[in-house]
């Protein structure tokens, strides 16, 4: 064993004796002799217990320790603390700039226990107030934690896009008069990126290939084939086709849809591709209408383009309103004037769903009943002043464990619409997931199940729910799905937006904004949406202010029939 694991593993012991608050002077002295270890001009392994016990910051005790790592390959106290404590919070603690008295903090007193958790909740600006945090910690975690990510070699959307737009103007600004198209999964707009595709049609494709290789677009960069490969600054891979322009559309086709759908269309083909002149012609030589490249996982969309029978996709222009966003009332930042004036005079919306956390969510500061009046009040206010636009009166209620919702009848008939949402005691079996959630549908006053997963991308799975058993409740209950546009949630996964659409349900595109900026999120919730297949016909907020009104007012009289 070298020096270093055996200093990595004293190290790890000390923080997690530290987060269970064992004797701070155990604590310092297992520190220090990790940090000496690692300095160590010898292998430590090699040594005797008794020379181990004589170097000097070691020490009896700590050289029992490391003689035990030796000879086992660990340690029963470290054992034992790993034990007592959550996976995800000891992931936390590899985390640079995270010292185990913040871990601590953020386990115990915001409950936060996996490191997906505490990205979002530095997202929603929860670490601001903590006791020893403050917005320069928020920003330092926040970016220790991508930069955890992009180790991974996985990447959100949303966080590669701008970088992804970047290279490729810089491409285009060097070879001007090339064809230049991205494909790949950032193409098809897939949720997650892992490598960054890249077309390069020219003239002289050997000549193209020597020029970017003398670039310095991106880093490491090797030649494989007529690929360049490397990657950017922040570790995401990139690989850049380079071809005669003539090839072009048939290598941007291939390199755009995943392999079953290139092979689908493909099988379609009696005579071969033959150097297109655009892409839609190899579409019509399949027989197919043009496919778009969101729309190109697997075969799900070859019986439809045959029948000429493709959805409209929805668009961000279509979208009316936005409903499901938190105000200063719980855990956001904006007050809902703020948001109001911010939809109606800059995004150009017709209405603003309100939807706070409810009483359970105390570490979100949850609205009790006193306040939930009170809001209410504020709105109606807002309403008489603000002129052609209505702010909808909503709560995101927490699904409390056995499905109910959070108050009681006579406060849940105040809302215009709600948003169930679950939020505490995520570690359920699918099937009492499902059950819960069910509950919840069937509840006359949920309009919205929210975030139906719970799923954070990159980092916290979600509970496993019967996705059919669910959407068919919703179905059968008249509840709408929402499609969450937190670039971390896209939840409900676009897989399942076609189920949800042949079975009759509508979807909600809704940023769950905690800020003014939050709205744009929307936009990502468009492209999952998309992908989904979703169009505007079904999707709750592209209806009008008086078309949604009506939605919301059948749904209050359904109940009290
Ligand atoms: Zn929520
Ligand atoms: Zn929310």
């Amino acid at each position: 064993m070298e020096n270093k694991p055996i200093a990595r593993t004293l190290r790890l012991l000390s923080q997690l004796m530290e987060l269970h608050e064992v004797n701070p002077f155990k604590v310092k002295s297992i520190a220090n002799a990790a940090f000496k270890v690692d300095k160590l001009p010898f292998r430590i392994a090699e040594k005797s217990f008794d020379e181990l016990e004589k170097i000097d910051g070691v020490g009896k005790s700590v050289a029992a320790k490391i003689h035990e790592l030796v000879q086992t390959g660990t340690m029963a106290e470290l054992q034992d603390l790993l034990a007592a404590t959550p996976e995800g919070v000891v992931e936390m603690m590899r985390i640079k700039g995270i010292g185990a008295k913040k871990v601590a903090t953020i386990w115990r007193e915001m409950g936060i226990e996996t490191v997906g958790e505490l990205y979002y909740a530095c997202n929603e600006n929860r670490l601001i107030e903590a006791k020893g945090f403050g917005l320069k910690t928020q920003e330092e975690i926040r970016k220790a934690i991508e930069f955890n990510m992009a180790s991974h070699g996985k990447f959100l959307y949303a966080q590669v896009e701008q970088q992804c737009c970047d290279l490729q103007e810089q491409i285009r600004g060097t070879f001007s008069g090339a064809l230049i198209e991205f494909g790949g999964e950032f193409r098809r707009m897939c949720e997650i990126i892992t490598e960054l595709v890249i077309i390069l049609g020219s003239r002289d494709q050997a000549v193209a290939q020597n020029t970017f290789l003398e670039s310095d677009f991106i880093k490491n960069m090797q030649l494989d084939g007529h690929k360049v490969t490397g990657e950017l600054e922040n570790g995401l891979k990139v690989a850049v086709y380079c071809v005669e322009k003539r090839d072009f559309w048939e290598e941007l086709f291939i390199r755009t849809g995943n392999d079953e759908h290139v092979a689908a269309v493909t099988a379609l083909i009696d005579e071969g591709i033959d150097q297109p002149e655009n892409e839609e012609l190899i579409y019509i030589k399949a027989g197919l209408q043009f496919i778009k490249p969101e729309l190109r996982e697997g075969d799900a969309y070859i019986e439809k383009a045959k029948k000429n029978e493709l959805p409209q996709l929805i668009s961000y222009n279509d979208l009316k309103g936005t409903l499901h966003n938190h105000s200063t009332w719980s855990d956001g930042v904006n007050t809902v004037e703020e948001m109001a004036l911010y939809c109606r005079d800059e995004l150009k919306l017709e209405y603003l769903g309100m939807c706070d956390h409810s009483k359970s969510a105390f570490y979100a500061k949850g609205l009790s009943i006193e306040r939930v009046l009170q809001q209410q009040e504020e709105i109606d206010h807002l309403n008489k002043k603000l002129d052609g636009f209505h702010i909808f009166k909503g709560i995101e209620s927490d699904i409390l464990n056995d499905g109910s919702l959070d108050y009681p009848d006579e406060i849940l008939q105040r809302f215009d619409f709600i948003v169930a949402s679950v939020h505490a005691n995520l570690k359920m079996s699918e099937e009492k997931a499902t059950e819960r959630l069910i509950r919840a549908i069937e509840n006359p006053y949920t309009t919205i199940l929210g975030h139906p997963t719970g799923r954070l991308l990159l980092s916290r799975t979600g509970y496993s729910i019967d996705y059919k058993k669910v959407i068919d409740a919703c179905a059968a209950n008249n509840v709408i799905i929402e499609v969450n546009a937190n670039p971390l949630r896209l939840d409900l996964d676009w897989r399942w937006h076609q189920y949800a659409l042949e079975k009759g349900v509508w979807l909600s595109i809704n940023p769950d904004a905690h800020r003014n900026e939050g709205f744009k999120d929307m936009l990502y919730g468009v492209i999952a949406g998309r992908k989904g297949g979703l169009y505007k016909e079904r999707c709750l907020n592209a209806l009008s202010l008086q078309e949604i009104k009506t939605v919301f007012d059948s749904k209050r009289s359904a109940v009290s029939k």
